[in-house]
């Protein structure tokens, strides 16, 4: 991973909160929390990480796209959870938006779910959304769980699926710019 440079980009922050869970958990400091994990894990690794923010605040859509191409990003990755109308739905999904991303989101995919997730594998898709379709960079995000949903709102939180999902997308980069 040497010369290679990541940029981590935690959703929401500052103002906008992201989703909510039935607990009162604030999608936006999981986010956080997991993408710090996350760069350690591949600072370890020898990469260069940037991270679009790395506290509670504020940033638009194009700030964050922004940093991708001033820092000549090898990889952006965008760390969100999800959440449905009803609590039942789980499982996680990794995105992409242009098709050249598509293996790079399948590596990260299949990273994760080698290591005995336990949740819904709900697939590798297209999305539409603006970090990943507005960048320069080869883009990716990444939902990792329902914050919608009882157990995976509180699973998010433990250590040891903070361990396991940031050693997986760790891995998965890599395996992704080898
Ligand atoms: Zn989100």
């Amino acid at each position: 991973m040497q010369g290679k440079t990541i940029v981590l980009d935690p959703g929401h922050g500052g103002k906008d909160v992201g989703s909510t869970g039935g607990n009162g958990t604030y999608e936006k400091d999981v986010t956080l929390r997991t993408a710090l994990n996350v760069r350690n894990k591949l600072v370890q690794q020898g990469a260069n990480v940037v991270m679009t923010r790395d506290a509670d605040t504020t940033i638009s859509l194009g700030a964050r796209t922004a940093v991708a191409q001033t820092e000549n990003a090898d990889l952006f990755i965008s760390i969100h959870f999800d959440a449905f109308q009803t609590s039942d739905v789980y499982g996680m999904t990794m995105f992409y938006n242009k098709p050249q991303d598509e293996g790079i989101a399948q590596k990260i995919h299949d990273q994760i779910f080698k290591s005995d997730m336990n949740t819904k594998d709900r697939g590798v898709r297209f999305g539409d959304y603006h970090v990943i379709r507005e960048n320069t960079k080869p883009a990716v995000l990444l939902e990792l769980g329902y914050i919608s949903n009882k157990n995976e709102e509180a699973r998010m939180q433990t250590d040891a699926f903070q361990e396991q999902i940031s050693t997986a997308i760790a891995s998965g980069v890599e395996n992704s710019l080898r």
